[in-house]
């Protein structure tokens, strides 16, 4: 009887031994599979120029053109989810998006939720006035109605020091500054090159000369998806390295 088991034993792993390798062996026989790319799936807020912003039906931008150099290095297709800014943290610890990449300053608090690969850009918030404003500098800002981008690190840094009964939050930074010019709110505090397009696009603002603070953007990942986190930041330093993420930006934002 015993005897008899370890034979049955012998075949069984001998079956499991050959259709494992027939299985290798198909795979690398098969055109189709050789071609199938691995998806990248990165999550955005494409309401946020340069960085990200509508073009058509495409999603264009700085970050945009700088996952798809990763995805291209690691041959993987790149796939952009246009979803709300304040989902996108929730959207990759959750392990729907493999990454977040949306002109995201890199902050203590929402490094306990997720991590982020080497800084590409540089960010500061500034303050957006009306053309004869007595908001002069950042100071002036204490007592009046500010407008910002719900859950960014405008509303958190204004929430934090002029306190949230003068903060207003909008769906995004286009919406606020419409709101700036209805005079709704007295100021919108946000990124400096999105609040460079929304003056360009839009008569009587300006930007106060004084910043309000300065930040690093880097793409975010699942805390538990180390090794993904690995592979793009090695793509993203080379791309750094060999000058193309200068380039990208060069495209975007004219010195
Ligand atoms: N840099 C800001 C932040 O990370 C704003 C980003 C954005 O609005 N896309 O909070």
């Amino acid at each position: 009887m015993k005897k008899f088991l370890c034979i049955l034993l012998a075949v069984a792993m001998l079956a499991v031994t050959f259709v494992a390798c027939s299985k290798n062996t198909d795979d690398g026989n098969n055109a189709a599979d050789e071609t199938a790319k691995e998806t990248l799936v990165m999550a955005t807020n494409a309401e946020f120029p340069p960085y990200e912003f509508h073009e058509g039906d495409a999603i264009v931008g700085i970050d945009a053109e700088v996952a798809q150099a990763i995805a291209d290095k690691l041959g993987m297709e790149l796939k952009i989810e246009d979803v709300a800014f304040d989902s996108i943290i929730p959207g990759v610890q959750a392990g729907k998006y493999d990454m977040g990449m949306a002109g995201m300053t890199v902050t203590d608090e929402r490094l306990e939720s997720v991590n982020f690969s080497t800084s590409y850009a540089k960010g500061v918030q500034v303050v957006i006035v009306k053309e004869g404003s007595d908001i002069k500098t950042v100071d002036d800002v204490a007592d009046k109605k500010i407008g910002v981008q719900t859950s960014t690190t405008g509303d958190i840094y204004a929430t934090d020091d002029f306190g949230e009964e003068n903060v207003t939050k909008f769906d995004n930074g286009a919406v606020a500054v419409q709101a700036l010019l209805q005079g709704k709110v007295d100021c919108v505090i946000i990124d400096n090159e999105p609040a460079k397009s929304y003056v360009a696009a839009n008569e009587g603002l300006k930007i106060l000369d004084t910043e309000y603070v300065e930040e690093d953007y880097a793409i975010c990942f699942n805390k538990n998806d180390t090794g993904l986190q690995e592979k793009v930041n090695k793509a993203l330093e080379e791309l750094i390295a060999d000058g193309t993420v200068d380039k990208i930006v060069g495209k975007y934002i004219k010195a």
